[in-house]
């Protein structure tokens, strides 16, 4: 996944990476100064999780948001506002919105001029870095290129424990061995003909059903086992194993798994 910057539009650079250093007083957290207005949206450069936040205007950043993507750390300072749902542990989207730009800093609000800093720390893994210590890296530099594994790898993700690890595999591989497909949309070719699925995560077998039912919000995780198995192609249902369900009315033991195969179409190959 290429990094993009994290906002929207055309911002100008208010102070460079490089000028943060240069300063007659180097800046202890060099980054790149945009020149938001404030309240505009931040957004998160790739896939990532958040790692930190400080919802306060003390201290030289101000309002912080701290996030890592694969093995990069990113802060955002001086923020006005961090957006409702954002706390550590969350994972957020590429574009998602985190917070909102401003001007916070040093115990007030309006501590600095109306502006996004945004601090990169690259490839420190599982190290988190220390603000105000760990040198740091030219954001600009890195937009647009390749740099964080993205998703397709919860076994990666840090924000899973090995507990959660362990419960994803069992979870996934009960899956994979009955045959059964997993969809949150999409289509599959059942004996010839093309079912679509609009909504909805399914069809899979009882066992299974009641088994992710079980889990279901207990880990966030589930949500990537979905994924996993909606980039695969061309997965063939379980017919008798879906009836099977439909027959043991299943469906409304499932909390929101819904399975409806809503329209069927001619198998164009
Ligand atoms: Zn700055």
């Amino acid at each position: 996944m290429a990094y993009r910057r994290p906002f929207d539009g055309d911002i100008d650079i208010s102070d460079s990476w490089q000028g943060h250093r240069d300063r007659p007083t180097p800046s202890s957290e060099p980054g790149v100064d945009y020149a938001c207005g404030p309240g505009t949206a931040v957004l998160a450069p790739a896939d990532g999780v958040i790692r930190d936040t400080h919802d306060s205007p003390d201290g030289g950043g101000g309002r912080t948001v701290l996030l890592r993507t694969g093995d990069d750390w990113h802060r955002a300072l001086h923020l006005s506002s961090i957006e409702p749902g954002i706390f550590p542990g969350k994972r957020v989207s590429q574009g998602q919105v985190i917070a909102r730009s401003g001007r916070s800093a040093a115990g007030s609000e309006f501590g600095v001029g109306s502006h996004l800093h945004w601090t990169f720390w690259r490839a420190r893994g599982d190290i988190p870095p220390v603000p105000g210590t760990t040198r740091t890296d030219d954001f600009e530099r890195f937009v647009g290129q390749n740099r964080s594994a993205g998703v397709g790898s919860f076994e990666e993700d840090d924000m899973f424990s090995e507990e959660d690890r362990a419960l994803l595999t069992t979870v996934r591989n009960e899956i994979m061995n009955t045959h059964a497909g997993i969809w949150s949309g999409g289509q599959a070719s059942i004996d010839g003909q093309v079912r679509v699925f609009n909504y909805g995560v399914l069809p899979i077998v009882v066992r299974n059903q009641e088994l992710i039912a079980e889990l279901w919000g207990k880990i966030a995780g589930l949500e990537e086992v979905v994924k996993q198995l909606t980039t695969t192609n061309n997965v063939m249902l379980d017919v008798d194993a879906i009836n099977a369900a439909n027959d043991l009315g299943a469906r409304d033991a499932r909390n929101g798994f819904a399975n409806d195969v809503v329209t069927i179409h001619p198998d164009i190959p």
